[in-house]
């Protein structure tokens, strides 16, 4: 009978050794020393064994009842312990803590479609800096001191010299300065003009184009452009092409697209004219490749220069600029 009394408290405190949370030692509790408990159950049945065994199995059972008793109190309050200690409780069954994962921004996005269209066509990705020369951001670009085309650029000056550049364009010359034709660059990038209101900013995003090669022709510029706004929208949306003027290119026009809200008929967002522009674009100016030392009785070529809020505005249906820059994630999550 002791043997049997051991055997029931080595069998507890195995599995009390096991437990891994207060309700099991609970539970364990209420199996040994509940009501109807083994130990108490081996207490209460001393009364039929033979009269000489029952004072030692009492005692024995005594004692284990109170080894029991206070193993289990320490277990609990141990588990206690270590559950209300922040330091270190890690509670398991929690759901693990989400870490929040960010995206690209929509400039971004678009920027990297565009190239990423160019780079198919075999243009390669060029990229120079922020604050640039007067000489490369106007004067090698056929914009002298005082022509009036610097007022179309309201410019941050560093400097007397040094500006912030106004356009991607300098880029082109950089990249000129040091290749011989044939060229194919792209450059995206940053660039800075002093004005501020509902639809521009004084920090926006550019990409521009430019091909050198010998025999370049208007064709092939309206060709890469037809192609590349077809990737951006849809296949299916018409361009038309307006002369303009730009210092660099000669000659220059302006892309527009058929209105994207409205197919033509005429909007708000197109001012009723069916039309978008989107882009800049025309054969490189003669001064521009003399700048460089091109021979232009050999070479020609052609230019263009997109906005890329502008395209992000049109391909989204966005209708403040100014949201791109405000860092809004209700914005920012949706793309
Ligand atoms: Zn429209």
């Amino acid at each position: 009978m002791e043997n049997r009394i051991e055997q029931i408290e080595a069998e507890a405190l195995a599995l009390l050794s096991d437990a891994s949370d207060v309700e099991q030692i609970k539970s364990l509790s209420v199996k040994y020393l509940g009501r109807k408990g083994l130990v108490t159950l081996f207490l209460r049945n001393i009364s039929e064994l033979p009269v000489d065994e029952r004072p030692e199995a009492g005692k024995q059972a005594n004692i284990t009842k109170k080894r029991l008793e206070s193993a289990f109190e320490e277990a609990a309050k141990r588990m206690e312990a270590d559950f209300s200690d922040d330091s270190d409780a890690i509670d398991v069954s929690l759901p693990g803590r989400p870490s929040p994962q960010g995206s690209l921004h929509p400039i971004t996005t678009i920027t990297r479609h565009i190239c990423s269209i160019f780079a198919r066509m075999g243009f390669d990705i060029a990229e120079g800096p922020e604050v640039e020369n007067d000489y490369y951001n106007f004067e090698a670009l056929n914009i002298p001191k005082n022509h009036p085309a610097r007022d179309m650029q309201d410019t941050f000056y560093v400097s007397e010299n040094i500006v912030l550049r106004t356009h991607t364009s300098p880029i082109q010359v950089h990249v000129m300065e040091q290749n011989a034709p044939p060229i194919r660059i792209v450059a995206p990038g940053k660039v800075y003009r002093c004005d501020s209101d509902l639809t521009h900013t004084p920090m926006f995003h550019q990409v521009e184009g430019l091909l050198v090669d010998e025999e370049v022709s208007f064709g092939d510029l309206k060709g890469i452009l037809e192609s590349l706004v077809h990737q951006i929208f849809d296949e299916n949306i018409r361009l038309r092409f307006r002369p303009s003027f730009f210092p660099f290119t000669e000659p220059s026009a302006e892309v527009d697209i058929l209105c994207v809200m409205c197919r033509g008929k005429g909007c708000k967002v197109c001012s009723q004219t069916g039309w978008l522009e989107v882009m800049g674009c025309g054969m490189v100016h003669p001064a521009v490749f003399e700048n460089v030392g091109y021979d232009t009785s050999i070479f020609s070529g052609f230019a263009f220069g997109m906005g890329v809020e502008r395209l992000a505005m049109l391909k989204y249906g966005i209708n403040d600029l100014r949201m791109f820059f405000e860092s809004d994630l209700r914005f920012l999550r949706q793309f």
